[in-house]
């Protein structure tokens, strides 16, 4: 199983889904902004954001439940814009899973092929495969209250699946699960989605959920899509400070751009103490005011002053997080600014820093990403 799978966007024969200049406008409100997005056959796609930033609009407009204000959505080349949702190659799994209570799981599964007028015996046949894929075999019989949370996610799956759509749409769909479970479950998604091979467009507020699943993240806010890339590009090249603070841990600086060449700049952050030294230019004006962003497990801490010259500070541990498998570490500079460090707990035994203590904070140059906005 490939996590995280590496998928082109479009590809020969076209996008499989394509979102051309959408806008949603409820009254004077625009919950979905100018969004064009592709996304192709067989990926996972996941819509990341904060609590109303437009992504279950966006998803409801793909469904056809919501009709957008403007602009276009073609499913497999074709425009659905005008189409109704029951037309559309398109099934979508709602967050509550929306079992039926007085159903058996087959009858849940069974619904909407008895609905479309599939015999008894055909439909059946149908149901036992989709629960043999989503490994709920013996659970025929039983009602969703008899069934853990984990199990009626896998029913809700089944029966979004049965019907057999090329698309599929879901809204947080182990938002249920406690996390344990939603961790496995996220890679038993994964491995179904590949054997089916159906395109899932996936709507979380979750960044790990998103990171885990996703072939690609749409990361948006306030109605549009700030940045679209593989779980690798948002999180090492995030476009904005936005996304930078969005996922993950991170430590932002505001600064100003001192020297800017092709194969370096230098960038000055009042608070810091020293220029923050970066391997590659950033083309920007002279002088520019940008934001940089180092990630707390790319610093590294010494008790002694390491032997490189650019990117050292110096500073005491103002706290210590002790997580099991990493450390997280507050350390306070002399200007008043203070780094999250992140140390992964490699051995038992390594060296303990204690809380006050002095110490040395350094990165590489590879390690800052400067974002102008
Ligand atoms: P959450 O994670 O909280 O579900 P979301 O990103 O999915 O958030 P949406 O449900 O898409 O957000 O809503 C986006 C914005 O549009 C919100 O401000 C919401 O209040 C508004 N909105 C959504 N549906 C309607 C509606 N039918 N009428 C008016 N406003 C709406």
């Amino acid at each position: 199983m490939t996590v995280n799978p590496v998928q082109s966007n479009g590809g020969a024969s076209g996008p499989y889904v394509r979102i051309d200049g959408v806008t949603k406008r409820f009254g004077d409100f625009e919950a979905v902004s100018h969004v064009s997005l592709d996304i192709a056959q067989g990926e996972i796609f996941c819509l990341l954001g904060g609590s109303g930033c437009g992504k279950t609009t966006l998803l409801r407009i793909l469904a056809g439940f919501e009709t957008p204000s403007a602009g276009s959505i073609f499913i497999d080349g074709v425009d659905v814009t005008a189409v109704p949702p029951y037309e559309r190659p398109v099934n979508m799994m709602f967050q509550s899973y929306a079992l039926f209570p007085h159903m058996t799981v087959a009858q849940n599964v069974a619904f909407g092929l008895r609905q479309d007028g599939v015999s008894k015996a055909a439909a059946a046949e149908r149901v036992n495969e989709m629960l043999a894929m989503v490994q709920l075999e013996g659970y025929e019989g039983r009602k969703p209250h008899q069934l853990s949370g984990g199990q009626r996610q896998r029913v809700a799956l089944a029966r979004a699946l049965v019907k057999r759509p090329k698309l599929l749409l879901l809204d947080e769909p182990l938002g249920a699960l406690d996390k344990k479970l939603r961790e496995r479950t996220q890679f038993e998604l994964v491995k179904l989605q590949e054997r089916l091979g159906v395109t899932f467009v996936i709507v979380t507020h979750d960044q790990e959920e998103a990171m885990t699943l996703a072939s690609r993240i749409g990361v948006m806010r306030s109605g549009e899509i700030l940045q679209v890339g593989s779980p690798t590009d948002i999180y090492e090249f995030p476009n904005s400070r936005y996304v930078a603070d969005f996922i993950g841990s991170v430590n932002l600086f505001d600064g100003q751009l001192v020297v800017d060449e092709p194969d370096h700049c230098r960038i000055a952050c009042a608070g810091l103490g020293v220029d923050i030294f970066v391997d590659h230019g950033v083309s920007a004006a002279p002088g520019a005011k940008v934001s940089v962003a180092l990630r707390p497990e790319k610093i590294r801490l010494a008790r002694e002053r390491p032997e490189q010259r650019e990117n050292v500070v110096m500073g005491s541990v103002s706290g210590i997080a002790y997580l099991g498998d990493s450390t997280r570490f507050l350390v306070l500079l002399e200007g008043g600014t203070q780094l999250q460090v992140t140390r992964p707990n490699f051995d038992r035994h390594d060296e303990h820093l204690e809380d006050n203590e002095v110490v040395w904070a350094c990165w590489d140059a590879g390690s800052p990403i400067v974002v102008s906005r």
